[in-house]
């Protein structure tokens, strides 16, 4: 794949980038090492400050780098916006409890004394896709860098100019050379740089196939990995939810950025006492939006990342209608240039037809009717996948049940799944493995060394 910036708004390349040669990387691998060995010992305190400050610069230049997301992918601007205001507050979460996090653990022992303490492994190389290709940076660059690691970044191929930008942000905010380093390379030479001894660690936010190349890469070399991986997270409304809300946090669950999240609300399963209500409501919400230039602040739906990411929705759902779902709302490219597909719902999907097992990462929320709350669970845990979920219900102990019995990652109570700083992002199955965010997040590439005082 080519390293290029196409407006995916009307399919033109605005820009493209050479790929870095095995000397480039070379050196850029051995300034990474060498500025670890210093940073390493740099004191938390300071560490703390780089972040602060590349937080304030991504809050100065918003409007600024949100165009660039928007231009690269097609993101809707004031979500283009919201995504750099998200990627501060986790560079200022980080740089402000970092301390705390990597505080020596005390374990309580009979005789003497001991305690773990967390200290940084090296480099970290991180592998990230284009749907929000600043925050999806930041969650790993963040507790790396505060945790003493430094950070090697292959962004993906379509969003070139951010991938540049986060680099020259680090700079601004006055880091040496090789603690935030941008990798234009091909996906193909990931396998190889896994070999080398400088970098210990390994993490990737994609799909399976991706993932799964990468920590064959990884385990080969004995790395640790960390791995990100899609979802078909289930979206459970129970008979007695309040419908209105449940609905609302569907249409942003589902659609926020044009469905092309991990954690989109893809499986809307209604227990069948609301269901038909739900449906109505649902589709009502969607219909008459306005479609055209994701630039523009009344634009509510914009093109989605690029047009091979629009003809494999499309696909998907002529393939899931010709087994027989229907078709609700939507279902086909939007007729005009660029990488656009219609808001669709499908009902009547069954086992065996392709939007019930494989994830569709672009605006199409799949809705199941079922009879209750046990048949609900069935289906939800009817996936490979396990990122996240919702479950709707005003009883709120008969909620936390049912999450206990989902096989996800995370599940939120009466909201769509969303990301913050503060809390666990991850998943089980084949959604991947590890954490990010939160205190987790910076337990992952760090060696938890016990000392033991006799
Ligand atoms: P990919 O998984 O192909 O891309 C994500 C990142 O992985 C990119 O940087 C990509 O580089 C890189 N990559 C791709 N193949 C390999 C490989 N064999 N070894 C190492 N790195 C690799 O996602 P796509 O953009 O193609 O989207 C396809 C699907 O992935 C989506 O439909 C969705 O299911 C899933 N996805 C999930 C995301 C999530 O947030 N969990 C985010 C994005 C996608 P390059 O761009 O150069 O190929």
């Amino acid at each position: 794949m080519a390293i290029q910036t196409i407006n995916p708004y009307n399919n033109k390349e605005v820009k493209s980038f050479e790929e870095f040669s095995a000397e480039t990387v070379e050196q850029k691998i051995a300034q990474a090492d060498q500025t670890y060995q210093v940073w390493k010992s740099v004191p938390v305190k300071e560490r703390s400050k780089l972040l602060m400050n590349v937080a304030s610069i991504l809050r100065e230049r918003k409007e600024e780098l949100a165009k660039l997301i928007t231009l690269e992918m097609g993101k809707l601007i004031a979500q283009s916006e919201a995504e750099i205001d998200m990627c501060a507050s986790v560079y200022e979460y980080y740089a402000q409890n970092a301390a705390t996090f990597l505080e020596d653990k005390l374990i309580e022992v009979k005789d003497g004394k001991a305690f773990v303490r967390y200290t940084p492994i090296g480099i970290i190389l991180a592998v990230e896709p284009w749907n929000y290709p600043f925050n999806q940076v930041a969650r790993v660059a963040a507790p790396n860098i505060m945790a003493g690691n430094v950070i090697m970044v292959k962004h993906a191929s379509n969003v070139p100019q951010c991938a540049q930008a986060i680099e020259e942000i680090f700079r601004q905010a006055g880091a040496k050379e090789g603690i935030y380093t941008n990798l234009f390379l091909s996906s193909q030479k990931i396998a190889k740089i896994a070999e080398d001894s400088r970098i210990v660690g390994m993490s990737l936010t994609g799909s399976e196939k991706a993932g799964s190349s990468l920590a064959e890469a990884a385990g080969k070399n004995l790395k640790k990995s960390v791995l990100e991986l899609g979802g078909s997270d289930p979206f459970i409304v129970l008979e007695d939810a309040d419908l209105d809300k449940a609905v609302q946090n569907a249409v942003k669950g589902r659609f926020g950025n044009m469905g092309q999240a991990c954690t989109s609300s893809k499986r809307i399963i209604v227990v069948e006492e609301v269901a038909d209500k739900f449906l109505e409501k649902f589709k009502e919400k969607l219909t008459g939006l306005k479609i055209g230039d994701p630039m523009e602040r009344d634009t509510q739906v914009g093109p989605l990342s690029s047009e091979e990411a629009a003809k494999k929705i499309e696909e998907q759902v002529n393939e899931t209608v010709k087994a027989g779902a229907k078709v609700v709302l939507g279902g086909k490219r939007i007729a005009r240039e660029g990488a656009f597909f219609e808001p669709t719902i499908l009902t009547d999907i069954k086992p065996g037809m392709v939007a019930y097992h494989e994830e569709i990462f672009g605006p199409v929320a799949s809705f199941y009717k079922v009879k209750d709350e046990k048949e609900a669970i069935a289906l939800a845990n009817d996936s490979t996948f396990g990122l996240g979920g919702s479950v709707f219900s005003q009883n709120i102990d008969r909620a936390i049940e049912v999450a206990s019995q989902i096989e996800t990652g995370m599940i939120f109570i009466n909201e769509h799944a969303a990301s913050r700083p503060d809390l666990p992002f991850g998943g089980t199955k084949r959604s991947g493995y590890g954490r990010e965010l939160s205190e987790l997040g910076i337990e992952e590439f760090v060696n938890k060394k016990l000392i033991r005082i006799s």
